[in-house]
């Protein structure tokens, strides 16, 4: 039972060791909380788009729509939801592969200033599509990076598409520096902004900004746990900086390569 802990009596080798135990119960009670706070989470972020998928698939079945487009629309609602599923799925399968460091980065030496104009260029149309300008600063000449493509592109599509969902207007920048030893990526946007006690937990699974809010903007809130797990396992880190009303800005941060 781990609510019973050892008296720690004297101040000796059993003392020490009694306290050691009591530490070791006290950490073990924290994973257990944790984990049934983490499966609790899951359930509740798998179960809503079920219940929307329910709830729709009852109204068509009843007939309790007024015309065929709205038919057409809570069909597609439906669609969406499963979707959005299935993604989650996919993401929280990724997210604790990485976790127990079952994937296998496949690093080779990367033209990294390349690789983010590749991902600015495929994120024009989204961005043009708010009217939005994306606009891509370089500074050369750059050292390369040892990395993943495929993943360093999975972390930069969800910079983008973060910085294009939640901006309304102005712009998005991009810049690539080069920073003793490191190559610095940010993303800048001129958007909502994320509030200061909300900061530290925007890494963690599932934590969305006011929740309802961002469900509107769609997503999963898996995005960025897996893209600051994937900074780290390039030996890198993802950090954020951010005021509401003036912008976010995510800086990804990678080691350069030997020369
Ligand atoms: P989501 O799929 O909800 O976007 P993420 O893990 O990518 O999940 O992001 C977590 C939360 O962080 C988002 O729901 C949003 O509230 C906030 N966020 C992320 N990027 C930005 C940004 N560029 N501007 C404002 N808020 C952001």
């Amino acid at each position: 039972n781990l609510e019973e802990r050892l008296t720690v009596g004297s101040r000796d080798e059993i003392g020490a060791l009694a306290e050691a135990i009591n530490d070791l119960a006290r950490d073990l009670q924290h994973i257990r909380d944790t984990r049934q706070e983490f499966f609790a989470n899951i359930s509740h972020e798998l179960r809503t788009p079920i219940t929307y998928m329910e709830g729709y698939a009852n109204v068509v079945r009843e007939g309790l729509y007024e015309t065929e487009e709205e038919r057409q629309q809570f069909l597609g609602i439906i669609q969406q939801e499963a979707r959005k599923l299935n993604v989650m799925i996919h993401d929280l399968f990724e997210l604790s592969k990485m976790e127990e460091g079952k994937i296998d980065l496949t690093p080779e030496r990367l033209d990294i200033a390349g690789l983010v104009s590749d991902c600015v260029q495929k994120a024009q149309l989204k961005a043009r599509g708010k009217q939005l300008l994306l606009v891509q600063e370089m500074n050369s000449p750059l050292p390369d990076v040892q990395g993943d493509s495929l993943r360093l592109e999975q972390v930069m599509t969800n910079l983008l598409d973060n910085a294009i969902r939640y901006t309304e207007a102005g712009e998005i920048k991009v810049s690539v520096v080069p920073v003793n030893g490191f190559v610095e990526i940010a993303v800048q946007d001129t958007g909502i902004g994320i509030p200061g006690d909300e900061l530290p937990y925007i890494f963690e699974r599932f934590y969305r900004v006011e929740k309802s809010r961002s469900r509107e903007y769609g997503g999963t809130g898996l995005g960025l746990a897996i893209a600051r797990k994937l900074a780290e396992l390039h030996g890198g880190e993802l950090l954020v900086w951010s005021r509401p009303g003036t912008g976010t800005r995510f800086t990804l941060r990678l080691p350069a390569a030997d020369t």
